[in-house]
């Protein structure tokens, strides 16, 4: 077999057996009290080697129906943004900073988001993106504190469509996350797709920073 398509395998098979793991380990997950009241882990779908790797917020009602993120109305927006630059669901990676259901959609509390953090860093090890786009406020803190850019946090508003890089120094000491390909992820807040359900002028700043992902991977 040609060495590149054995190493490309090799690659594949290693990403899915982590991911595997993950899923394997959530679904037994009772860490916190959102496993009392949920119908599915939704834990994430896509491209086990995706070049990016979407974190939304917390699964809604229909992501919990069908333990799928992302499949709901804002769903329809990502998958609408993600052909305005020529991709489909399956050649990127969705997931979110907690895997279980808040009951009413409210938002996740830090503990919650404390608890679910690890199953997030072993998803980020075993697909190593290029890029992470971070949906929201509540996704970029969780990504800014794991890469240790705290300093950095500011609202969605502000900082959308910035690229920012991991603290070298934090990745260095931090265990897991050492490796060379984690040290050079882009970080890319945008706006929650949601967002534009409620205030539609929000379109505008989606594509063009949908644009900044593309051109992020290239
Ligand atoms: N909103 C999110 O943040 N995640 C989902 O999976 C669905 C809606």
């Amino acid at each position: 077999m040609d060495p590149r398509v054995k190493s490309a395998r090799n690659a594949e098979n290693s990403s899915t057996d982590k991911l595997r793991s993950v899923r394997d380990d959530v679904v037994q997950c009772i860490q916190c009290d959102l496993h009392k009241t949920r119908t599915n882990v939704v834990v994430g779908s896509g491209n086990h080697n995706a070049d990016i790797m979407f974190v939304g917020e917390a699964p809604g009602e229909e992501e919990d129906k069908q333990a799928v993120p992302f499949v709901g109305a804002a769903g329809k927006v990502l998958d609408k943004m993600l052909a305005s630059i020529g991709l489909k669901r399956d050649d990127v990676y969705i997931c979110n900073t907690v895997k279980c259901r808040p009951p009413q959609n409210v938002d996740p509390t830090d503990e919650q988001k404390s608890e679910c953090s690890s199953y997030l860093t072993r998803q980020i090890e075993a697909v190593q993106p290029k890029v992470i786009a971070c949906l929201g406020n509540h996704a970029t803190k969780s990504i800014m504190e794991l890469f240790g850019c705290v300093d950095k946090i500011a609202p969605i508003s502000k900082i959308h469509g910035q690229v920012f890089m991991p603290d070298p120094l934090f990745i260095a000491n931090s265990l897991g996350m050492g490796e060379q390909a984690m040290a050079e992820v882009k970080i890319i807040p945008i706006y929650h797709p949601a967002a534009m359900l409620h205030n539609p002028p929000i379109a505008e700043h989606l594509r063009r920073d949908f644009k900044k992902l593309e051109e992020a991977i290239k």
